[in-house]
């Protein structure tokens, strides 16, 4: 395997082009959804593995330390690839220390509760990962283009005055602000997936009996609104990507660049954040030199 470094590989792939800077207007048509840095597909199988590899290294770090959490959060519209990245991404991490959950409509008991309810109590513990195949952006965005959603959620008339968007984008960022405040780190992932594209992997679910199981009409339904989905999801990127919970967009027409790319920036996170393993107090120290003599001295079997 050829000897790639962290800053090698950055140049490589520019995260820069991928961070949506704080509080900043996004136009989606300014960013590539088939951009693949300065990579090629075939490399990429052997780089990823590498990854996941040293992935799974810092897991066993922050689960033994104990201290942060990591929320992970995937958004997109549907094939563009959010499920097949969390496989492969979160392949080599030991499943103890992870955990997934997927969003879909909500149930009635969900819907008496207040719009963070179901996501705050999804939330990763200390010492683990927490994936959210969708979130609560979902309130800002299908909720947005299908009006008749918010409706459903029992809102008194008088907590429907001002702009409801504005006012969640607020309450988003503040409620991620707070998590940030206790030690659950997050990193959000929106993946950019042209309309062609989706067109072709639509029909993939259609013609391939393998993949008939993926196919939903609602999806093609969906698919007529993709100009309203593009608007909110410009409305989401500009407004909710702060210092402590920065968006990235990550291209997704190509599936190898998409999984190397999340891969590239979740280890960069865990990096940053130093983690050790937890190093004994010199009286734990001397109560493990106790047990070790303890049990050196039990008569061999
Ligand atoms: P999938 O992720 O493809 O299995 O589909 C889940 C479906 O649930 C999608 O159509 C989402 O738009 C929908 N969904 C997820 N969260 C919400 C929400 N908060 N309100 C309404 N629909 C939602
Ligand atoms: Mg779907």
């Amino acid at each position: 395997m050829p000897p790639y470094t962290s800053a090698e590989l950055r140049q490589r792939w520019r995260p820069e082009v991928m961070r949506v800077a704080p509080h900043t207007p996004v136009r989606l048509s300014d960013y590539a959804t088939d951009y693949t840095g300065d990579f090629a597909k075939k490399e990429a199988a052997e780089i990823l593995s590498m990854g996941i590899e040293r992935l799974a290294l810092y897991q066993d770090r922050l689960y033994a330390q104990n201290r942060y959490a990591l929320l992970i959060i995937f958004q997109a519209l549907d094939a563009a690839g959010k499920d097949g990245t969390i496989k492969h991404v979160m392949s080599g991490i030991n499943p103890q220390g992870c955990q997934v959950f997927s969003f879909k409509v909500p149930s009635a008991e969900e819907l008496d509760h207040d719009y963070l309810w179901r996501y705050a109590k999804s939330l990763p513990e200390r010492g683990r990962i927490g994936i959210f195949n969708r979130s609560y952006y979902e309130e800002v965005l299908v909720v947005r283009v299908h009006p008749e959603l918010l409706e459903h959620q029992q809102l008194p008339p008088e907590c429907r005055t001002g702009d409801i968007w504005s006012q969640r984008f607020a309450e988003i960022n503040h409620f991620e602000q707070y998590l940030s405040q206790n030690g659950i780190v997050i990193l959000k992932f929106f993946l950019h997936v042209s309309k062609a594209v989706q067109k072709k992997r639509f029909l993939e679910r259609i013609d391939d009996p393998a993949k008939n199981w993926k196919f939903s009409l609602g999806d093609v339904q969906e698919r007529a609104h993709w100009d309203d989905y593009q608007t909110a999801y410009e409305g989401v990127l500009s407004h909710t990507s702060t210092p402590w919970a920065p968006w990235h967009i990550i291209p997704a027409d190509h599936k190898w660049f998409t999984r190397l790319a999340v891969a590239a920036f979740i280890y960069e996170k865990l990096e940053s954040l130093q983690l050790h393993y937890p190093t004994l107090s010199s009286d734990q120290q001397q109560i493990l030199g106790e047990a070790r003599a303890t049990l050196l001295k039990e008569p061999e079997a």
